[in-house]
């Protein structure tokens, strides 16, 4: 096991130009069918990953939308250069880093101040509102937001499902060979067990939509959020994230 300081010089996980430079080698070699949803002032494209066999159901799954949250990016892009068959054969939808700009600057918001998970139903922002035309219509499996949280004591998950069948707790299974569960019973203002935050529905009064919120709202059954806590090891976060992005991809990828 690496320290978290081996991890962060090797893989350069805030470097959002290195991260982009890879996954456009991974988007040749795996044959995906690429969108670029906006492209920041700087001058960072923002994908969207469609797998050769994309089509309706299979995984929706998204990185990165809060630019100081880093190990669910490095995870996912390593992940995927050490499973480029497994993505010739998924059915799926990337974006893997939906704030490049905020990730290189190490804050939550984008570039702007603009907190881009409470925009997902802002169709006059350019990133959410080209994420909208490019989801439009388009349903899948199941939808799954990686995510990370400073005040958090091990992985947890928010949960909204409308199918019993599908549910966080094989991923967070898997995620916890890496890091304990998230033991707290309140958890981000909301009651958990487990480290499960479940909702059935979508609660009123919210400013501005979460991703994970319009997914469940008009494109998937159910809607899972990850969240490895920001002070324990990056090595373990990578690694925690990597195996629910395993069990994504097993679980709803086809
Ligand atoms: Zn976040």
């Amino acid at each position: 096991m690496k320290t978290g300081r081996e991890y962060d010089l090797r893989h350069r996980c805030h470097d959002s130009a290195y991260i982009l430079k890879r996954w456009r080698a991974v988007a040749r070699a795996a044959r995906f069918e690429t969108t670029t949803l906006h492209t920041t002032p700087e001058g960072y494209p923002i994908y969207l990953f469609r797998t050769p066999r994309h089509a309706e159901g299979g995984l929706y799954l998204s990185a990165g939308v809060h630019g100081d949250e880093p190990a669910p990016v490095a995870a996912l892009i390593d992940w995927a250069e050490d499973n480029l068959a497994v993505l010739r054969r998924s059915n799926a939808c990337l974006v893997p880093l939906f704030n490049p700009a905020g990730l290189d600057r190490n804050t939550r918001a984008d570039h702007e101040g603009t907190d881009l998970n409470r925009n997902f139903n802002n169709v006059g922002h350019p990133h959410t509102g080209a994420w909208l035309r490019a989801v439009e219509g388009r349903r899948f499996s199941c939808g799954v937001t990686l995510h990370e949280d400073y005040d958090a004591q091990g992985v947890y998950a928010y949960e909204v499902s409308r199918d019993p069948a599908l549910s966080t707790q094989p991923f967070l299974q898997e995620a916890e060979k890496w890091l304990p569960r998230d033991s707290r019973s309140w958890i981000d203002g909301f009651p958990a067990r487990s480290g499960v935050i479940k909702r059935s529905r979508i609660p009123k009064n919210l400013p501005g939509l979460p991703e994970a919120l319009v997914l469940f709202q008009h494109h998937a059954p159910a809607s899972f959020t990850f969240e490895t806590p920001s002070e324990f090891s990056l090595a373990r976060r990578v690694a925690a994230q990597r195996a629910i992005i395993d069990t994504a991809f097993l679980l709803h990828g086809r």
